[in-house]
């Protein structure tokens, strides 16, 4: 098969990147190991947040400041580009823009969420501050200090998010094939070749879109040092059954999305048939049985405790990819050939946003208004040791969480 960009890795960052491209009229061939969205981004927690996990401060003292601020500018329309794109190609994903709340469980924290409102509110966007009564109400727990309330976030289902833009990109023109695995990429003259197992597919450029699954079946990886280059880490989330009018009443009554300041953060919303989905940090093994869901489903407990026999329907995680940085990373690692990976567990914009960038850097390779700066793939050292180093690191994190979870309010 020959085409002229091939995509690897059919979730948002790769399909985003396709629909972009198909839009510049580009002959454009997507693959994926299992289906669109069999990876993070059909199993997430659905929440649209606009911007970066990592905090504007952290970003500016990375990048300085101009580079910094063009950057926080750029990642803080993801969420725009993602209801755009629903809107134009009329996605049926169940998506809603009622707000995301940011809410802070610690007095530190609450000097965070302070530093957030009021950076956000002289970028314009529309964000205010909840007092402890507002955020109670509007969350359906006391559990909380203050809370962020960014108006531009909201919710949708991922795997329909994901096949929508897959069935938009092959609208357009883009071919998907599903099943198919690419082991290897080499140079073939002046062009690229991946092979699968049944095929080989000739491309002038390739984009590789395999974020935390970039080790599936235990891929040796495509690109040297890719696969080390981030730490995937399961996300374990549990849904109850629908809850009862009554609960909802009392539960995100608004249909606002929440993820709290926690280091092991919870993430909680009902979705449109009005189960409670809670997800929370998991670990570097996936979550099989509901008892390595315990963890998640004694948080719904506590932080809820009006659902006095939660009933769960669902169980399951996915893989994230943490960056050392807390940036997500863009890579040119050869002619042609680029990488967009890394969002730390916030990447529905931010991978949407992701693709489009790739789209455009593969087309004209210019100066992309507020794109992160094109890095060389660092592998990260000792990360053949990660699964010490991360039970170490999660143990240390709920540590603190609980040590500042246990401050009074103010
Ligand atoms: C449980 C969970 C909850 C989350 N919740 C949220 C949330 O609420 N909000 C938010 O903003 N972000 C959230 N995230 C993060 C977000 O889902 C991801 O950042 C985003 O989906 C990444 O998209 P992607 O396209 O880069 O990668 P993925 O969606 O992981 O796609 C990678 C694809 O590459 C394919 N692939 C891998 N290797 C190969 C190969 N060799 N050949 C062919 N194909 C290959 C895989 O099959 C897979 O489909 C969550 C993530 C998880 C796991």
């Amino acid at each position: 098969m020959d085409c002229d960009i091939l995509i690897i890795g059919a979730g948002f960052t790769g399909l985003s990147a396709a629909l972009h491209l198909s839009e510049l009229e580009q002959d454009v061939v997507v693959v994926d190991a299992v289906e669109p969205g069999y990876g993070a981004s059909g199993r997430n927690g659905g929440q649209v947040i606009p911007g970066l996990k990592l905090y504007p401060e952290e970003v500016r003292k990375q990048l300085g400041d101009e580079k910094g601020n063009a950057v926080i500018n750029a990642t803080n329309r993801s969420a725009d580009l993602v209801f755009d794109l629903i809107k134009k190609y009329q996605i049926d994903c169940k998506a809603n823009r009622n707000g995301f709340i940011q809410p802070a469980f610690s007095n530190t924290s609450c000097g965070v969420i302070r530093s957030r409102v009021e950076l956000l509110s002289k970028l314009g966007a529309p964000v205010e501050l909840l007092d402890k009564e507002t955020t109670a109400e509007y969350l359906g727990t006391s559990s909380y200090f203050i809370a962020l309330l960014d108006k531009r976030g909201g919710s949708l289902q991922p795997l329909s998010y994901a096949r929508g833009l897959a069935k938009a990109a092959i609208r357009q023109g883009v071919k998907i094939y599903s099943n198919a695995l690419v082991n290897k990429i080499k140079p073939l003259q002046d062009r690229w070749q991946a092979s699968t197992q049944k095929a080989s597919i000739n491309a002038n450029r390739i984009l590789i879109c395999t974020n935390g699954y970039s080790d599936l079946n235990n891929n040796p990886g495509l690109w040297p040092g890719l696969n080390r280059s981030i730490i995937p880490l399961h996300s374990f989330q549990v849904a109850t059954q629908p809850l009862s009018n009554k609960l909802r009443q009392s539960i995100l009554p608004h249909g606002h999305v929440a993820s709290d300041t926690k280091r092991l953060l919870n993430y909680f919303r009902l979705d449109h048939e009005g189960r409670l989905i809670l997800g929370g940090s998991g670990n570097i093994y996936e979550g099989k049985s509901i008892r390595d869901f315990s963890h998640i489903v004694k948080r719904i407990q506590s932080l809820f405790p009006q659902i006095t026999e939660p009933q769960f329907e669902f169980y399951w995680s996915g893989k994230i990819a943490l960056t050392m940085s807390g940036l997500p990373h863009i890579h040119e690692m050869a002619p042609g050939v680029y990488s967009g990976l890394g969002y730390n567990g916030r990447g529905v914009g931010m991978a949407t946003l992701m693709g489009q960038w790739l789209a455009e850097l593969v087309t004209d390779g210019g100066q992309i208004p507020g794109m992160l700066p094109l890095t060389t793939i660092k592998p990260i050292k000792l990360q053949s040791f990660r699964k010490p180093v991360i039970t170490a690191t999660y143990f240390w994190k709920s540590l603190q969480d609980r040590v500042e979870g246990r401050q009074k309010p103010i």
